[in-house]
């Protein structure tokens, strides 16, 4: 594992140096089409070719664009290599990659990091070992009554405009480093209502909100669980610990 810890980390560190040397006015380009069905942009493709050529045949891979590449290995990298696309072709400085390593399932993930490229910081998560941000231990605040990170828009619902009206709320279009403000006590919860988000998309973020104290379900009040594939879409509440008044 350790040896493996050591891949993810390169992998975050290179598409950070990479992306950052990169032109920003070409991040948009549409160049093909993804295995996630949608058409990939270029900053995500030269970030994913960063990963695939780090991580060769050390590792099974499953990532947004490439979809599941089978190394007959025991473990897997869940590879998101730009959470929050959106924001890094329109130069909003909120977008990270994200990596995380496990077997079958999202809750056999044993390590997970989200590094905020425009910033560097950098969230990691061993099983059982807890969470850290730059080295440092992290842990969910406990008062529930900072800010609400919501996903709005077409992704949201009634009860989201609800939350929304009555609450100090974020969002911020990157849900793996909006979950990871939720490990770090800076939001209280990460709220998005509808199927979306793959397990691309939070295997890393959903290891370190929990290792920092807190709790992921699904929209019903579930413990999330999801299997390492791109087909399944969910829901996701995020939380320091609060439940009430949100499922
Ligand atoms: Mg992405």
């Amino acid at each position: 594992m350790q040896n493996l810890i050591k891949i993810a980390n390169k992998v975050a560190e290179k598409i950070e140096k990479k992306v950052k040397s990169e032109d920003r006015s070409k991040f948009g380009n549409y160049i093909g089409m993804g295995a996630d069905g949608t058409e990939t942009q270029y900053i995500d493709k030269i970030a994913e070719d960063v990963a695939l050529n780090t991580i060769k045949k050390e590792g099974n891979i499953l990532s947004e664009e490439a979809g599941f590449i089978d190394n007959g290995k025991e473990y897997t990298f869940i590879i998101d290599p730009i959470d929050g696309t959106r924001n890094a072709v329109n130069g909003i400085p909120f977008y990270a990659v994200s990596v995380a390593i496990g077997k079958k399932m999202l809750n056999d993930v044993e390590y997970g990091i989200v590094k905020n490229i425009p910033t560097g910081d950098t969230y990691y998560a061993i099983k059982g070992k807890g969470a850290f941000l730059n080295g440092r231990k992290i842990n969910v605040r406990n008062d529930g009554q900072s800010i609400y990170c919501l996903s709005l828009g077409k992704s949201g619902d009634e009860k989201t405009w609800g939350l929304a009206r009555k609450n100090t709320i974020r969002a911020m279009g990157a849900a793996a480093l909006e979950m990871c403000l939720v490990a770090s006590g800076a939001c209280s919860f990460y709220f998005i209502s509808r199927d979306i988000l793959r397990v691309t998309d939070l295997a890393a973020s959903t290891l370190i909100v929990r290792e920092a104290g807190g709790e992921v379900y699904d929209v019903y009040g579930s413990r999330l669980e999801m299997p390492l594939n791109l087909e399944k879409r969910s829901c996701v509440f995020a939380t320091s610990g609060m439940k009430e008044g949100i499922i």
